[in-house]
């Protein structure tokens, strides 16, 4: 990986980014401050929540997977996490905080 130079990303407060903060967040690229913010700010926001949670879950198939799978079967695993995602209500996100490993 790439390491991402700190003074060339945004301020995550100031430009609100979902797919590019959520992927700081789940790469552990975020400063330590920034981190317990964007926590707070995922309780409450819907396109970062789903953010997070797509990139997680792609990290996991990524780890897992041995091939490029085909563009139409990605299609249809992103598809279905983020309904999966969309359908959770907030008191399961709270739980899922909770859980999670650190
Ligand atoms: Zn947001």
């Amino acid at each position: 990986m790439r390491a991402r130079r700190r003074e060339d990303t945004p301020d995550i407060r100031v430009v609100h980014d979902p797919e590019r903060n959520a992927s700081l967040y789940v790469t552990g690229e975020l400063p330590h401050r920034l981190v317990r913010w964007f926590e707070r700010h995922l309780l409450e926001c819907e396109d970062c929540w789903q953010e997070v949670w797509l990139a997680r879950r792609g990290r996991l198939i990524a780890e897992h997977a041995r091939e490029l799978p085909p563009a139409r079967l990605r299609d249809a695993v992103r598809g279905a996490v983020q309904l999966e995602a969309s359908s959770a209500p907030t008191s399961e996100r709270r739980a899922w905080f909770r859980r999670r490993p650190t």
